[in-house]
């Protein structure tokens, strides 16, 4: 497919500079900006403060930034200040947790009012199952012979509110159960591993129209990760577009290269409009590093066209 052609075109060189930037023109495909539009601070299970994530982008040459932290807009307002001072264009985000067709899907939201009420509420409710849960899987590990990992999980969270998986994966690579998080998801965190409790999140059409209604754009995060049937995923597809989603991530962190062909097809064939990004969370963790991803191809819609007026300008 010609989508072959754009796709893995590397991003520019991550020296900081924007040089790159100030000399597009008309000539220069609209997908080629280094937006970096998914990514998580200490507000959920990422190791950096919206600060720190705010520097590290712009040293590595992003464009745009949104800071997407899991069911919370508590680093928004942080991150916005951030992004200002270190000269980055920004959009709010966040990820929300979805329960759908019996997996769990992440939906991103872009360009929203973070100050939003039903919004707010939506994701408060949604984080409030997690202290029940995180209690669930310590007491479930803790009898697989891992002894205080509740505990442990909620010193590395940096929101009490938003105790993970990745806090107790965090745990047992700290105290040498794991050697990495990586291990600890696959040995012991997914579906039918010793510390894996199943749980129900907002249902798909909630968290879209929280997202739309305080005026943002909703996205199907990294599509590729999920355990889907083809007639799944259509349908996941449909109804998320029937329900006023706009947008699917072609490019992350979390898809393979020739995945990022089978979602940009995907995208043509469902009218969304692409995202990308890194799906960062921490220097030590993560093997895709702020703005370190293929642009776009350049036949596709960026979401960041449909939210123009959304974004606050450096
Ligand atoms: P939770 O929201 O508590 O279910 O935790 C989900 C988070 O765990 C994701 O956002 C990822 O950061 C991380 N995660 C999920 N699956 C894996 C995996 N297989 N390997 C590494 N990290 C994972
Ligand atoms: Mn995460
Ligand atoms: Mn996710
Ligand atoms: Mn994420």
């Amino acid at each position: 497919s010609a989508l072959h052609h754009f796709v893995g075109k590397a991003a520019p060189a991550c020296t900081g500079n924007t040089e790159n930037a100030t000399t597009y023109n008309e000539a220069v495909p609209k997908t080629y900006l280094n937006a970096d539009l998914h990514c998580h601070s200490v507000v959920s299970d990422g190791t950096l403060t919206p600060e720190q994530l705010a520097q590290r982008a712009a040293e590595r040459g992003v464009e745009l930034w949104a800071l997407t932290d899991h069911d919370e807009v508590g680093g928004q307002h942080r991150a916005a200040a951030a992004a200002k001072a270190a000269g980055l264009d920004y959009l709010t985000g966040t990820e929300i947790s979805v329960s759908y067709a019996g997996s769990s899907v992440h939906i991103v939201g872009l360009g929203f009012d973070a100050d939003n009420a039903e919004l707010t509420q939506g994701l408060y409710d949604n984080r409030n199952g997690r202290g029940p849960r995180a209690r669930e899987m310590g007491r479930l590990l803790e009898e697989a012979g891992i002894p205080g990992a509740y505990e442990g999980a909620l010193r590395h969270a940096g929101n009490p509110e938003l105790v993970s998986r990745t806090h107790f994966a965090r745990f047992l690579v700290e105290t040498g159960v794991c050697s990495d998080t990586y291990e600890v998801f696959r040995r012991y965190l997914t579906e039918g591993k010793p510390g894996y409790v199943s749980h129900v999140w907002a249902n798909l059409r909630d968290a879209v129209r929280w997202i739309v209604d305080a005026g943002g754009v909703a996205v199907i995060a990294h599509p590729a990760r999920y355990d889907f049937s083809a007639i799944e995923e259509y349908a996941l597809f449909s109804e998320f577009k029937q329900m006023g989603g706009q947008g699917v991530e072609v490019i992350t962190g979390s898809h393979r290269p020739h995945e990022y062909v089978t979602y940009a097809e995907m995208a043509k064939e469902f009218d969304l409009a692409a995202s990308r990004g890194s799906d960062f969370h921490s220097p030590e963790e993560s093997q895709i590093d702020l703005g370190q991803l293929p642009y776009l191809p350049s036949q596709l819609t960026p979401v960041w066209k449909l939210l123009q007026d959304r974004i606050q300008r450096a």
